[in-house]
């Protein structure tokens, strides 16, 4: 994946983190919100076909109050769909409506449509409840990564693919390994030997599988993940089958009681901890470097300002935003002409601003176009300059830190700009 592939997907994935939370704070008064997941090759039309159906089934409903509500949110759904062809757009979609709760007994209604996730939706799913279901697109979005499995005894192998936290076996093999009970009249060394051919065979095969999985994807693979029992892994491994570009890309082995496509499941939960480790392992190298220079050198800066003024300048190679910060930017304009702006949090009514330069008092006209989520500002200005982007995570020490004591901004620069 090319680094600004990279950057389309992380954005995408943080408009869809936006949406998500939003979602995630309504509330209806009844059992009323509707969420449709709809997977690519769902046609539409069986869609509206099943609202409808949901529709008629909702007359059942004794609150009144409820039922309107789902009914009015299912006629708006009917609505929407009417936008699309005979499918949903690459990777489905998802589709939220209800009235939802917005204090003192009034309510609103709201419908949302959420296209091409950034992992393809697996199965149609019809929810109605007080909330919305927001949870397996928030898990697309959770873990990144892309990982091999390779699950083997001497009898039977799979290997798959860990993408985020979805396991998807892909490939399966089994052997014709004889147990280790020898045949009458057959002598014991020329069983043995059989059978250790047999075994190396088998091993033969399953590396061929895996290589011809993984290597051709090598370059996005962030590692491998290799499970089964004792002895059998450790043969394996020692025995230099794979791949050397593959094998050196061996996280670790794993036990697992299985190695049918169960167990790839059971390699993944197995791994957590050092899939867990993997996962913060950059932002921790991204922010070590950053602190590096903030002590030691003329590269880092931080906080919005000049975090922004070096954006602009194209001095930043690497824009660094904490994942948890949720911070609006609103841009004044005062009489005088001087532009300024001003960071709060999302949640905060725009305040007015004083000019710093002219003392004149400012206040907003148009909110929509002055104020600003603060990392979409920030990310189009990098997106303009060539500056990747970087998303750190707050499970660690100094990612906590970038959020809390550096505003949630800071890079890493390209050369000293002075500022
Ligand atoms: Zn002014």
């Amino acid at each position: 994946m090319s680094s600004s592939e990279q950057d389309q997907t992380d954005k995408q994935k943080y408009e869809f983190r936006k949406v998500i939370e939003d979602l995630k704070e309504y509330e209806g008064s009844g059992t009323q919100l509707v969420t449709i997941y709809i997977p690519e090759d769902r046609q539409i039309s069986s869609v509206v076909e099943h609202v409808t159906q949901e529709h008629s089934e909702a007359s059942n409903i004794k609150s009144k109050q409820t039922r309107t509500a789902v009914q009015d949110a299912l006629t708006s759904i009917k609505d929407r769909l009417r936008y699309y062809d005979v499918y949903p757009p690459e990777n489905g979609m998802v589709v939220f409506s209800g009235a939802i709760d917005t204090g003192g007994g009034r309510t609103d209604m709201i419908t949302k449509v959420l296209e091409s996730p950034p992992q393809p939706i697996e199965s149609f799913r019809y929810h109605c409840d007080s909330e919305f279901l927001t949870e397996p697109l928030a898990e697309m979005l959770g873990d990144k990564g892309l990982f091999g499995l390779i699950v083997l005894d001497r009898r039977e192998a799979n290997v798959g693919w860990l993408k985020g936290k979805r396991v998807e076996p892909v490939k399966s093999a089994s052997s014709m390994v004889p147990g280790k009970q020898r045949k009458g009249g057959q002598s014991q060394a020329r069983f043995e030997r059989l059978r250790k051919e047999a075994i190396d065979n088998f091993y033969q095969e399953v590396a061929e599988m895996a290589d011809d999985l993984f290597v051709e994807q090598r370059h996005e693979l962030d590692g491998i993940l290799v499970g089964g029992p004792s002895p059998t892994k450790e043969e394996f491994l020692d025995g230099g089958y794979l791949h050397h570009e593959i094998q050196d890309n061996v996280l670790g082995k794993f036990d697992v009681s299985y190695t049918d496509e169960s167990g790839l499941y059971d390699l993944v939960d197995n791994a957590q901890e050092v899939l867990g480790e993997y996962e913060v392992m950059q932002d921790k190298t991204e922010m070590e470097e950053f602190f590096e220079e903030l002590h030691d050198g003329d590269l880092a800066t931080y906080g919005f300002g000049p975090t922004r003024e070096n954006l602009i300048m194209g001095a930043v190679d690497r824009l660094l935003i904490s994942e948890d910060m949720r911070k609006d930017v609103v841009t004044y304009e005062c009489p005088n002409g001087h532009e300024e702006r001003e960071v709060i949090d999302r949640r905060e009514a725009t305040p007015d601003h004083e000019c710093s330069r002219c003392g004149e008092v400012v206040e907003v006209e148009d909110e929509e176009e002055a104020r600003e989520d603060l990392i979409d500002h920030l990310m189009n200005i990098a997106e303009q300059r060539g500056t990747e982007t970087k998303f750190i995570s707050t499970d660690f020490e100094k990612g906590e830190q970038l959020l809390n004591a550096f505003g949630g901004v800071a890079g890493i620069l390209r050369y000293d700009t002075g500022v």
